[in-house]
């Protein structure tokens, strides 16, 4: 058979569940790496507060802080929301951050949203940074939903966010790769799209109120106990899943037409949205509440074609039951 349809045996399947679930329990946050960004928030809302008496200033967690899909390794994600103007401009707080003895400090003020970045040496967190950024708490908020309603989303989105990470795959400002929120979104958007989908659509649900924010409407449905029994139909163990999730996206979808989104649980024409004429924009995977913003359009045509050939790679492996080959470290060549 040719290798886009190699199965899966059986005791390669439970071998492969069994094997992320134990990478799994890798990769989730020790209670004491919890308790040193719970300590890291309440300090940084001390300093702020200090040296901002007069102002409401709330320290809001966003990104997978605030999703379930932290690990280890992972950074805080923090939108504080205020209203003192001093502090939209971000560097007033980098420069109050770094007399108080955080390290390596970034301002990055031009950037579409502008952050900073700090890494607290006492605490040993990394947090990145910005103000008044309502959208992201939404989001977050709506990546939380989808996790919280079918209990495999959370170990198969940890762990294809560790593989990209190991394999260099989520660097969206580095490597002009994608975002650990487009694998995120990729992952979701695989599991309402199957023949028997994991999850519901929240946004495409009948009788929600539009809700603007910022322009653009962030509604979803809110109260998940309607979806308590949504996934029960589809039987699939993890390992079976993350095989499927490789074999879609090395074999199945088409980058050049198809749009993955979110908000309609579905695929999309690239036509219908217009975006077809963008020809560069190979893979195009929507922002659910910005939806003229085309989450993966951070990868340019020869990185998308080295992803590509990863996720290729990585169904290979996979579909031998090799987990850990396929989450190896990256090594440039030398
Ligand atoms: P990691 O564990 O790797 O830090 P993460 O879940 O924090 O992963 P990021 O890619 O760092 O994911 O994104 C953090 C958050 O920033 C997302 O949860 C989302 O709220 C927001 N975000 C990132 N990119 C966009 C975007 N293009 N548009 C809107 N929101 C975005
Ligand atoms: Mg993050």
């Amino acid at each position: 058979p040719s290798v886009k349809n190699r199965r899966l045996s059986l005791a390669q399947e439970e071998k492969l569940s069994r094997d992320m679930r134990e990478l799994y329990n890798e990769l989730i946050p020790t209670p004491e790496s919890e308790q040193r960004r719970s300590k890291f928030l309440a300090k940084l809302e001390r300093l702020l507060s200090d040296r901002w008496p007069n102002s409401s200033i709330k320290v809001n967690v966003f990104g997978s802080t605030g999703n379930c899909l932290g690990t280890l390794a992972s950074d805080v994600d923090v939108c504080i929301t205020t209203d003192n103007n001093e502090l939209s401009q971000v560097c007033s707080i980098a420069e109050l951050l770094a007399s108080q003895g955080m390290e390596r400090v970034v301002c990055v003020s031009r950037a579409k949203v502008p952050i900073v970045k700090v890494w607290d040496p006492e605490l040993q967190v990394a947090c990145d940074l910005n103000v008044n950024n309502p959208i992201a708490l939404e989001n977050t908020s709506l990546v939380r939903s989808y996790v919280a309603i079918d209990d495999r989303v959370r170990p198969l989105a940890m762990i294809i966010k560790h593989w990209a990470k190991r394999r260099i795959l989520n660097d969206a400002a580095l490597g002009s790769t994608l975002s650990s929120y487009t694998w995120i979104c990729l992952t979701l958007n695989f599991l309402q799209t199957l023949k028997t989908p994991v999850l519901p659509s929240l946004q495409a649900q009948p009788g929600l109120q539009p809700h603007i924010l910022d322009g653009v409407n962030v509604a979803f449905e809110k109260d998940l106990t309607k979806f308590a029994d949504f996934g029960r139909k589809n039987t699939s163990s993890l390992g079976k899943l993350l095989y499927e999730f490789f074999r879609f996206y090395a074999h199945e979808f088409d980058f050049e037409t198809t749009v993955a989104s979110v908000r309609l649980g579905g695929h999309v024409a690239k036509s219908v949205k217009g975006w077809h004429m963008l020809l560069d924009n190979r893979l195009c995977v929507e922002e659910p509440f910005n939806i003229n913003r085309n989450l993966a359009n951070t990868a340019d045509d020869t990185s998308m074609r080295g992803i590509h050939k990863e996720l290729r790679r990585a169904f290979d492996l996979v579909s031998n039951g090799k987990l850990d080959e396929c989450c190896e470290q990256f090594a440039y060549p030398t």
